[in-house]
């Protein structure tokens, strides 16, 4: 069975299609989103989701969250006394994501279609794809977030050509695409984005603006009321989107904290974020070639867009209302599953063909004769960023020397005029005839094809001689043997058995709140836990499912209104 996935930076889910409809797909909790959080218990269990948040609370050395901003790069994260990379910790996450949707479809998971920011470069596409692996999918399609997202808006379902501007804010990433449908083709005309800015940081300026507010700048602060600040400011932040004010209300030390935050001063305290809005929007304007006139649809996707704040931004400088009837949360997923379903064929979903863009400018290094003398380093592009993929280009230089005997071809990525600035991905050397310089001419093509896989070719124009290299990330490569040490590892590892998720969180949820209560209320818990304890072992599943619901409604009440934290 084939399922779309939507890997975000905080939250993660799965859709598949069936009956002619894209399904969402619950976990184990019965939710549609899972948080991609990763956590390892003192038994080096693994815990995901909500489960590993909460139990990340009380112990946040032994849990990561955020990695996908990390995707692609070498950082470590550590978690008690185990070690991983982001893509790990991501394979987990599409672990847990697999096991549920095998067990609500009754059927094996074999194969994946992931979303990525359409920002991520090959690095980052490639340990998207490994994740997967290391998760038992086959990941038989990465596709764009915004392409996702446009496919469950709908565009081109008409049949009419449109053009659409994706604006996708997420918890971590931003990404503006443009795209255009037009006879059966969807193709990506242009991205831009920052993959460091989310919706998360409109929460940071938030938590820091009432830290201000309260005189605790610069006082040493104990992590729980760091935590609850921070919590206290996702949910002000959350309010906003339902009405004009948000009230932020944090408990510390036995005092209460309150700060009313209205529309209005927030969306001056968002203004640095929100300028920074403005720059990716306006790159891709200018690198597909249009203006805003030509643009037919603006659409919204990401929890970040869920904040009026952001809205009335856009609404300000495009003139245009943007779109927003789909749950952003889930739209990247449900444009992944309408994507199996064309990779499936479904009658159901007429085939539309989508292509991509190159991310980056391919080019190669050059000797620049400015007159007087021989500058060389200069960066000569061959594809440019954003050239619609899969393309062929080919430029012709001449030798730079008095008989030369050679032409190194250096294959460059970046978008610098300086050549060592780019990332050099490899070099071609071909022969020449020696003579006296710019007589021999070489040509060089790059053919960068759908898979982002990239095929130089030279061919010396006098002799003939052709070389061809196609050019794979080797030092993002693994070996066979590495990949299967890194897979035992991952499998060593166990994730806790899905059926006691439940459980297993509220007694984490009970243990948090216990140690941050009076002696009478930790009484009122203890008391709890014993009943739904016995009830574990000598009731029905219904009779321990009500009592879990009571200790988690006795829960509520104390995290509601307990002091917790102090500053020092
Ligand atoms: P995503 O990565 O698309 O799941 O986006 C998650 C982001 O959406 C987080 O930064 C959340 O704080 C934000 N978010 C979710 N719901 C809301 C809401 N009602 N108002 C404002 N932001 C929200």
């Amino acid at each position: 069975m084939l399922v779309g996935i939507d890997l975000g930076t905080t939250n993660s889910l799965c859709a598949c299609y069936m009956d002619g409809k894209p399904v969402l797909i619950p976990n184990r909790l019965g939710e549609k989103l899972t948080p991609s959080v990763v956590a390892v218990n003192e038994e080096n269990q693994i815990l995901v989701g909500k489960t590993a948040h909460e139990y990340g609370l009380l112990h946040p050395e032994r849990c990561a969250s955020r990695f996908k901003r990390t995707m692609g790069q070498d950082r470590v994260y550590t978690l008690g006394d185990q070690k991983f990379q982001s893509e790990e910790l991501s394979g987990f996450v599409l672990r847990s994501l697999k096991e549920d949707a095998e067990v609500y479809l009754k059927e094996e998971v074999t194969e994946a279609i992931i979303s990525v920011p359409a920002y991520f470069n090959d690095k980052q596409r490639k340990a998207t794809k490994r994740a997967g692996e290391l998760a038992g999918l086959k990941v038989s399609r990465i596709i764009n977030e915004p392409t996702a997202s446009a496919l469950a808006y709908g565009i081109g379902e008409s049949g009419k050509s449109e053009r659409c501007m994706v604006f996708d804010l997420g918890g971590g990433t931003f990404d503006v695409t443009i795209l255009e449908y037009y006879k059966n083709i969807m193709e990506v005309y242009a991205i831009a984005g920052d993959n460091f800015l989310g919706g998360e940081d409109f929460t940071d300026l938030l938590r820091d603006e009432f830290i201000k507010r309260k005189g605790f700048e610069g006082r040493v602060m104990d992590l729980t009321s760091y935590i609850n600040i921070r919590k206290a400011a996702e949910s002000c932040k959350r309010g906003l989107s339902g009405s004009d004010s948000s009230v932020m209300r944090v408990n510390i030390g036995g005092i209460s904290y309150e700060e009313t935050f209205d529309s209005g001063e927030c969306e001056e305290l968002f203004e640095p974020l929100l300028e920074k809005l403005r720059k990716p929007m306006e790159k891709s304007l200018r690198d597909a070639k249009i203006t805003l006139k030509d643009l037919d649809r603006i659409i919204l996707v990401g929890g970040g867009t869920r904040l009026p704040a952001v809205r009335n931004y856009l609404h300000k400088i495009t003139g245009f209302y943007p779109e927003y009837y789909l749950d952003p949360d889930t739209s990247v997923a449900v444009g992944a599953a309408i994507q199996c379903a064309m990779k499936e064929r479904d009658k159901q979903v007429d085939e539309v063909i989508l292509t991509d863009v190159c991310p980056f400018t391919l080019g190669t290094e050059v000797v620049k004769d400015n007159g007087a003398f021989e500058v060389p380093g200069h960066y000569l592009p061959i594809i440019e960023r954003n050239t619609v993929i899969p393309v062929s280009k080919t430029e012709t230089v001449c030798t730079a020397h008095e008989n030369q005997k050679y032409v190194t071809v250096k294959v460059l990525q970046g978008e610098s005029r300086v050549a060592s600035n780019n990332l050099l991905l490899g070099e071609l050397t071909v022969e020449v005839p020696v003579g006296p310089k710019g007589k021999e001419s070489v040509e060089i093509t790059y053919t960068y094809d759908i898979n982002s896989l990239l095929e130089v070719e030279v061919k010396v124009l006098s002799t003939g001689e052709k070389k061809k290299v196609i050019i794979q990330d080797e030092e993002n490569r693994i070996s066979e043997e590495e990949a299967e040490q890194r897979l035992e590892r991952i499998q060593y590892l166990k994730q806790n058995p899905r059926e006691d998720e439940e459980n297993i969180l509220v007694m984490f949820r009970a243990e948090r709140i216990y140690e941050e209560c009076s002696i009478a209320d930790q009484n009122r818990i203890a008391d709890k836990i014993n009943e739904f304890e016995t009830a574990m072992r000598t009731k029905t599943r219904i009779e321990a499912d009500s009592v879990r619901k009571q200790l988690h409604e006795l829960l509520d009440e104390l995290e509601n209104r307990n002091d917790r934290g102090f500053l020092a």
